[in-house]
């Protein structure tokens, strides 16, 4: 069935085969419009939704048509804006290297470029990179794109957005005019590309249900709540979800750090992802979060395109993202391929009217979330309790009052205890005849012979003092 459905795209029998050990049993849209294009040696422009198989859309095809042959001249290049993604993009390579005999190469920042450069030297035919390091590789002459047959520019309005454009001319310059190219963008309408700078002739254009902006299989919630209700309502959700496999999409970095370390006291099983995060730390939360062993991670929109797991139950924009097409990518996380999933946007007061405008691209409003494990109300009270008594303690005006006012307490409280002993006339016979006295009184008769005394060590002391002197003399 399989088979079937992919042969009549054109794939040969080692692709069916890489298809089969992909897990694919039929082809999605973007695939089945975009493979027999790339195919026939087209360029195309494609329009692909994330989470829609565009991976494949392009691998399957330039895998095929830029077959691994002895000595061969034509290399695949593919360029995309994140490590993450060109970890995924090779881990399908490598699938279908099994059956084709391609040597995949990943050029990608945050490690040594060492055995990148030792690959690319014992030969490539597909090179998957990330602009920063493919351009460091340039510059130290480590990799020639003198030979490359087909160019793959994916996730193109990321790099746009990410400022990576000037380093993606580069890299087109330094490869021959002549290429096939594709190019793959979640959005093509809100992106400038210059046609005519990418293409070196007409792109075919590939575009899926352009209509809608977000996967289908997703089911939006939103939630207005204030922002100090954010903390216990995360809480009470993820306990109320335990089991589920959940995303947090956080605003920057050290936001991610925090709610990580405020579900970590909770008892929450969680991992975090962010640029400052080595490549092992996010290589290894990645992997703890498909295996199961946390079922919560929370993360930058740095990464919010290059999570690929399956089964996402819910993804929680705990923050808005700073655009709407990164709500998108971000919700596109949740459903992917054939599963089905969720998605909440917390919103606050102050945010209302940004997240209108969200609604209005995305083309209709969000339901609001019915809470049955939660108060908000309580919440709401307790969170305002509590900004109150942080906003108490950062007033020095108010706290030199509350100390003034507790000092004036104690020396009333001291008078009262004072004026009630003075009442107490045992009590004050008592305390006037207290033992010191007698003590000293003791002292001063057991040494009645000399002066008045002084503290009897201090008195042996100087004996010896005087003795040692005399000593000394002598
Ligand atoms: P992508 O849009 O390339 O990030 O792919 C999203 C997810 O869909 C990945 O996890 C792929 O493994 C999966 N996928 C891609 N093509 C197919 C297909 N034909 N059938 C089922 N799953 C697919």
């Amino acid at each position: 069935m399989c088979a079937n459905q992919f042969k009549m795209l054109g794939l040969s029998t080692p692709l069916l085969q890489a298809c089969e050990a992909l897990g694919y049993s039929q082809p999605t849209p973007v695939q089945t419009q975009a493979i027999p294009l790339v195919l026939a040696g087209e360029d195309v422009m494609a329009e692909a939704q994330t989470g829609s198989g565009k991976t494949a859309a392009f691998a399957l095809p330039a895998l095929d048509a830029f077959a691994h042959t002895k000595g061969s001249k034509s290399t695949v290049l593919i360029v995309t804006p994140t490590r993450e993604l060109a970890l995924q993009i090779a881990e399908v390579c490598q699938t279908v290297a099994k059956y084709t005999h391609h040597r995949v190469v990943v050029a990608v920042g945050g490690v040594s470029d060492k055995p990148q450069k030792a690959q690319i030297k014992r030969g490539v035919d597909v090179l998957i990179a990330t602009p920063g390091r493919l351009l460091d590789l340039l510059s130290q002459k480590a990799v020639s794109l003198a030979n490359v047959g087909l160019l793959v520019l994916d996730e193109a309005d990321r790099m746009l957005d990410m400022g990576f454009w000037p380093d993606v001319r580069t890299i087109m310059a330094a490869t021959p005019s002549t290429r096939q190219t594709l190019l793959f963008s979640a959005t093509l309408e809100d992106a400038t590309f210059d046609i005519d700078e990418v293409f070196a002739r007409q792109p075919q254009k590939v575009s899926v249900s352009p209509q809608t902006r977000t996967t289908d299989q997703v089911e939006q919630f939103k939630l207005s709540l204030p922002q100090d209700v954010k903390p216990p309502f995360l809480q009470a959700f993820l306990k109320e979800h335990a089991g589920e496999r959940i995303i947090v999409f956080a605003r920057t970095k050290n936001r991610v750090d925090t709610i990580f370390r405020r579900l970590g006291r909770a008892q929450i099983a969680v991992d975090r992802l962010h640029a400052d995060r080595s490549q092992n730390q996010r290589q290894r939360a990645l992997e703890q979060f498909a295996t199961g062993k946390v079922n919560v991670l929370v993360a930058t929109d740095v990464l919010s395109r290059g999570i690929d797991v399956q089964d996402v139950d819910w993804v929680i924009n705990y923050d808005l993202p700073r655009q709407a097409q990164d709500y998108v990518h971000r919700i596109g996380r949740a459903g992917r391929a054939s599963a089905t999933g969720s998605s909440l946007t917390l919103v606050t007061p102050d945010q209302e009217q940004e997240f209108r405008s969200f609604e209005r691209y995305l083309g209709a409003p969000l339901q609001e979330l019915a809470l049955p494990f939660f108060d908000m109300d309580e919440a709401t009270s307790k969170a305002q309790a509590r900004a109150a008594r942080a906003q108490d303690r950062r007033d020095p005006e108010l706290q030199q009052a509350k100390k003034e006012f507790s000092a004036k307490a104690k020396r009333k409280q001291h008078a009262k205890e004072q004026a009630r002993e003075e009442k107490r006339p045992h009590a004050k016979k008592k305390s006037s005849s207290r033992k010191p006295k007698q003590l000293i009184r003791g002292k001063q008769s057991r040494n009645a012979q000399g002066s008045r005394p002084n503290k009897t060590s201090a008195s042996r002391g100087t004996k010896r003092g005087q003795s040692n002197r005399a000593r000394h003399v002598q």
